[in-house]
This record gives structure tokens, sequence and C-alpha cells, in this order.
């Protein structure tokens, strides 16, 4: 069955993107192909590199993080940089019941259980006044320690992240945090070129982890990053992603247990030529929202979700929110612009909905569920405002 209200949606929706769209695609018109040649031609395709050591100060500069350190994902930085922020089998770490199920699994992959919090209508990211209310009610601290009492796990840390690209509520976040001598790991990973109060998200929280997967704002193909200001911080996030091998001209040994996380030299030549592009990234990005904006302004039954006020956001997947309570305008939306070549998804179905993680503990979620009903999002990628 069709509804007006997503036949109009579609409508406007084509009037933006003619033709048949994807929801994010990557954009290679700088210097990508002259720095991946240079290292096939040289032959530092792998492990070692000039790419990763520039790809790294590129990023410092460009987030105002003093450090950053590469990694092959943003899952990869995610995991290493819990265990960095003390995470350890069995805690328990706070994060948004709805975010992409990397945030989850990375904190799986400490030995720990994720604890969903709802998120707000503002911003799309956790509610600090829902994290307030839920660790007051369930935690105590014991010496210094704060506990779980409902299931007597230490709460270890908590993990906010910029849905869409729009900035959460960080600071109340981090405040919040820091009452309950909580340290806060901020998935930034959909957020590079996001700003809060003109700091660059992903740098507010201890540590902070960014995804250069294809589909985000710039790629390596596959690819992420840990920030932090902390250098002792930055040289274990070194040390872990790189196997732990003491660094030494010949001597061959590794001093702890750890990953082989590093970013290959061959992607982070990709990530240089992206970086030195995001300015034109961004403003393309913001110019599709303006688009977007304008022409949604006067629909009826569905609004264009804009960035937060005090926040600039890097637009990274536009979406839009049907005002009918319930999911039909979705679904009949989704189906007919999928049907139209243009790609529309739901946004992610919550977490706690996903069976390995339905006996997790969560606050009331209704506003994540209000969310999941009634947005979409829509075609994003730069190239879709290259031409204007
Ligand atoms: C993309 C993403 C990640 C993980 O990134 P990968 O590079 O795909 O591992 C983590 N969290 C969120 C919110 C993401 O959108």
């Amino acid at each position: 069955m069709t509804h007006a209200v997503a036949a109009d949606a579609v409508e406007l929706l084509r009037r933006v993107i003619a033709a048949p769209a994807a929801l994010h695609e990557p954009c290679f018109h700088g210097n990508e192909e002259q720095y991946v040649s240079e290292c096939v031609r040289t032959g530092w395709v792998s492990s070692v590199g000039k790419f990763v050591d520039r790809l790294e100060d590129q990023l410092s500069e460009y987030t105002g993080a003093r450090h950053a350190v590469a990694t092959v994902n943003g899952t990869a930085a995610l995991h290493v940089a819990l265990l960095l922020a003390g995470v350890q089998p069995g805690d328990e770490v706070i994060i948004p019941a709805m975010t992409f199920v990397a945030t989850a699994n990375a904190v799986v992959n400490c030995g720990a259980v994720p604890h969903f919090i709802d998120i707000e209508d503002r911003t799309l990211g956790m509610a600090a006044s829902v994290l307030r209310a839920r660790l007051s009610e369930v935690t105590r601290l014991h010496d210094g320690t704060c506990i779980n009492q409902q299931t007597n796990r230490r709460v270890a840390a908590i993990v906010p992240m910029h849905t869409f690209g729009h900035p959460c509520d960080i600071q109340q976040l981090c405040e919040t945090a820091s009452e309950f001598g909580l340290p806060v790991v901020e998935d930034a990973a959909e957020s590079l070129g996001s700003y809060v109060d003109g700091r660059h998200t992903g740098t507010m929280g201890c540590l902070g982890v960014l995804s250069f997967n294809g589909n985000k704002v710039m790629t390596t193909g596959g690819g992420g990053a840990i920030l932090t200001n902390d250098e002792s911080l930055a040289v274990r996030a070194k040390h872990l992603t790189t196997t732990g091998k003491r660094p030494h001209r010949w001597h061959y040994e590794h001093d702890c247990h750890a990953f082989n996380y590093r970013m290959p030299n061959i992607n982070a030549a990709l990530g240089c030529a992206q970086l030195e592009q995001m300015d034109k990234f961004l403003a393309a990005k913001r110019r599709l929202a303006a688009t977007y904006r304008a022409t949604f302004q006067d629909a009826a039954g569905v609004q264009f979700f804009d960035e937060p006020s005090g926040c600039r956001s890097n637009f990274w997947l536009n979406a839009l929110r049907f005002t009918t309570p319930g999911s039909t305008m979705r679904d009949s939306f989704l189906r007919e612009s999928n049907d139209a070549g243009l790609m529309t998804r739901p946004c992610w179905t919550p977490l706690n909905r996903l069976p390995m993680y339905d006996q997790c503990p969560a606050s009331e979620l209704p506003v994540t569920q209000r969310v999941f009903e009634s947005f979409v999002n829509i075609p994003s990628s730069v190239k879709l405002a290259e031409s204007d």
C-alpha cells in the first residue's frame, strides 16, 4: 500500500537526486592515483612506509588531537581504545542503543558487556539526562569503582557516538562520566569534520576513534584511527596495534599480547590524498544538505533532520523523519525510493533487539525505538553536490 506522505517524499527526493544513486560513494579526484602508484612502484605497500606517518600527522593537524594512530579499520581502533581506557573482561561499557553494531562488537572483543542507553531527539546521540539517571539508579561507588548493583559488574567506560556525523551532547556526557569516575571513548567513526564549539569530535574524551571505511566521509579502502591528547596512551596505542614489537633496528622481540591492527601503507596513501580534499568534501556535503533542507521545508509529514544547534556537522548521512507515529510511512518510503533506484535505508536496528545483544542491560529506550521507526537515510555522496 502506498501512502501519500511517503509518495510525496519520494517525489521531493527525486527533485534533488535525478539519477539512481547509492547512499554514500567515495570520490577520488585528487592525488589518490599518484600516491597509491607510488606505493606500488616503490614496493612500500604493506606495514611500513611514509604514508602511514604522514596520514597520522595530517590527522593530528586536522582534528587538533595531539596524537593519531592509524589502524586497519574503525572497529579495531575502538577495540584498542577501549583496552587503553582500562576495559577488562567482565566489565560493562555504556554505549547508545542506536549505533552501528561495531560499537557493541568492540566492547565484546574486550570480553566486556555492552550496556545500552537511550538516545535523544535533538542529536540522535546518547542522552546525557538518561545516562545520569541510569548511573544514579543502578550503580554505586565501591572504593572509587563504579559497580552496577544489578549485575555486580564494574562499569568501565562510556562510548558516546556522533550519529550520521551530527555531534552528540558530548560536553554533558563527559561531565556526567567524570561525576561517576568513568573514562569517555568517543566513537567519532562517522564524524570526521564535525565540531562542537570549535573542537573536533573525537578529541573530547580520553580517546577517540575514526573510521575510513568506503562509505565514510573520506576513505582509505578500509581503515581507522585512534585519537588522543595523551602521549603515553598514544605510545601504547601504537604498540598494541603493531603486534607489541619493541622498536629496534634488528632485534625481533615482542613484549605483550597485542594485535596486528596497523594500517597498511597503500591504504594510508589513499587516505593522505583524501584528507587533502576534506574542505571540498565538506563544502559539497553542506550544499547537498542545504538543498535537502530547502526541498523538504514545507513538506507535510516529513522533516529534514538538521545539525544540532551550536554544532557544525559534516552531514555524513542525511536523514528524514516521518512525523506520523509508527513505521508505515518509513516502510512505504523505503520501498518506493529503492524501487526508483534511489538507495535509502532505515536506521540500524536498535542493538538491544539483535539476538546476540538482547540480554544486555539497558535503560528504557523509547526514543531509540521512535527514531528507528520514523527515520530514513537518503543519498548523501559528495558527488551528488559536486556539479553545482
Ligand atoms: C563505521 C563505524 C564504525 C566502524 O568502522 P569500520 O571501519 O567499518 O570498522 C564504528 N562505529 C560507527 C558508529 C561506525 O559508523
